[in-house]
């Protein structure tokens, strides 16, 4: 027995509920994972500030900001940044309006499947992409599963390390559904490893939240890992 399942069956026997509790104390609050918007919509009209900024990166790695190839550069590094990092400004309750829907009854395992992603790592600011594999166990609610991807999307476009991504995926889907538990696995490949030569070039990296009953669960999670290994054939 894995000492998560000991920690659970010793505070909450068999209720759902207080597992989901449990679940919401290990995650830590919201506020710490950002799940609600830090940064206010920008007004794509004004003119943007990280222009010179992007102009002055390029003069100081010797290069000629006004030579034509670059001229247009700092606008389209601007805007390309912007549109990277638009989840800092993403209103979850926004994004999942009107996609929250009865369960009716419904208690088996959801499960979205290698949903692609693309982030930014907070260290470099260089790429790291890959997939996401997402199921919860419904309590009273499901969502739209257009939404999932979406929902990822809000946490991938931001400047970010691929564990806090994985649990403000999980958190957020706590939040919105109180479901009766929620597991993510995160396969990610990191240009920072790639491209500066670290040894293994081609390693990826894969990172777990489970909160609720997967966590409590031994059987639940290999049912969970087992079913993205192989393809859903088992
Ligand atoms: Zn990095």
């Amino acid at each position: 027995m894995s000492s998560d399942s000991k920690k659970l069956n010793e505070t909450s026997p068999s209720s759902a509920a207080e597992a989901v509790m449990e679940t919401h104390r290990s995650l830590g609050a919201a506020a710490a994972l950002h799940l609600a918007p830090i940064r206010e919509v920008r007004n794509p009209a004004e003119a943007d500030e990280m222009e010179p900024l992007v102009r002055g990166m390029l003069e100081v790695l010797g290069e000629e900001p006004e030579r034509e190839g670059l001229e247009r550069t700092p606008h389209r590094v601007a805007k390309a940044m912007r549109f990277l990092t638009s989840g800092y400004a993403a209103d979850l309750s926004e994004i999942v309006n009107g996609a929250v829907f009865d369960s009716e009854g419904y208690q088996e395992m959801v499960l979205v499947k290698e949903i692609e992603f693309y982030s930014l790592c907070e260290h470099h600011l260089l790429p790291f992409f890959g997939k996401a594999c997402v199921a919860y166990l419904p309590g009273k609610k499901i969502i739209g599963l257009s939404k999932i991807p979406r929902l990822l999307d809000i946490f991938a476009r931001r400047l970010q390390v691929q564990e806090r991504m994985t649990q403000q995926l999980a958190a957020s889907l706590e939040e919105i559904l109180q479901p009766r538990g929620v597991a993510v696995a995160v396969t990610g490949f990191h240009l920072c490893m790639a491209m500066r030569g670290v040894e293994k070039q081609a390693s990826q990296t894969t990172t777990t939240a489970f909160t609720g009953l997967f966590q409590g669960d031994r059987d639940l999670r290999k049912e969970f890992l087992s079913l993205i290994r192989d393809g859903g054939r088992s």
